[in-house]
């Protein structure tokens, strides 16, 4: 089970089997609205987004600290895959 969203130019992956909430203390729904755009919520005692994937398009300012966060605090359940152009 897991949570994929896309950003203006990344993708957010919350792979549910690693997410350890709420021992971490949703680490990563408190980074997004510190540094973020609260996208993320708890529903079901998991995050989830709290917004329409195509508003999560617009409205996430790909900070990246709800997996910098979760490596910290949680159990590294979340990457945030930013494709590279290479010149
Ligand atoms: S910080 Fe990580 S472990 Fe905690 S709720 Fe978020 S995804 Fe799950």
């Amino acid at each position: 089970m897991e949570l994929r969203f896309k950003t203006r130019t990344a993708e957010v992956i919350i792979d549910y089997n690693k997410c350890i909430a709420p021992d971490c203390g949703f680490a990563c729904i408190k980074a997004c609205r510190l540094y973020g755009r609260n996208v993320l919520k708890i529903e079901g005692g998991k995050p989830k987004l709290a917004v329409s994937p195509k508003e999560a398009v617009r409205l996430d300012n790909e900070c990246l600290a709800c997996e910098i966060y979760c490596s910290w605090y949680g159990n590294s359940a979340i990457e945030v895959r930013v494709p590279l152009e290479v010149m």
